[in-house]
């Protein structure tokens, strides 16, 4: 079964074969590159997604990561780090289903913001939480203003 979506003006589209880790990230950075208070998103490993209209535009958010977006409509449509084995994300809002990703995990949660309450009942960590994770990010630059 493929999971299909894309952007608001249709010129970007993807199929994806699997949905992987949906979570809400509540990190300053994902509030910035959706504009909204959090960003939701759904992954596949690189070689199980494929664009099959225009591919989207990319904005290098930092030294670490890239965010995928439709330069035509604005909207933001994903997330991957550089390393060739990570997975692409694409946000779970752009699905044509977006029922069929639930969020599973929230993550970022120094950033939460207090007037967000939703998915109570699902698991959330500070970005420091997982040391791996710290020493990844340790000597990231961002490219945001
Ligand atoms: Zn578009
Ligand atoms: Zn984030």
């Amino acid at each position: 079964m493929s999971h299909t979506g894309g952007c608001q003006c249709g010129r970007v589209r993807y199929e994806m074969e699997v949905l992987e880790q949906a979570h809400a990230c509540h990190c300053r950075m994902c509030q910035k590159a959706t504009g909204g208070l959090f960003a939701a998103l759904v992954g596949a490993p690189k070689d199980k997604i494929r664009w099959t209209a225009t591919p989207p535009e990319e904005f290098q958010s930092s030294s670490l990561a890239r965010r995928a977006f439709c330069q035509a409509c604005g909207t933001p449509l994903g997330f991957t780090y550089d390393q060739p084995d990570a997975r692409q994300y694409v946000t779970i809002g752009s699905l044509d289903h977006p029922e069929d990703a639930p969020i599973q995990r929230q993550y970022g949660f120094e950033s939460k913001l207090p007037f967000v309450s939703f998915c109570e009942d699902v698991p959330g960590e500070r970005t420091d939480a997982d040391p791996a994770a710290g020493e990844f990010l340790a000597n990231m630059t961002s490219n945001q203003a």
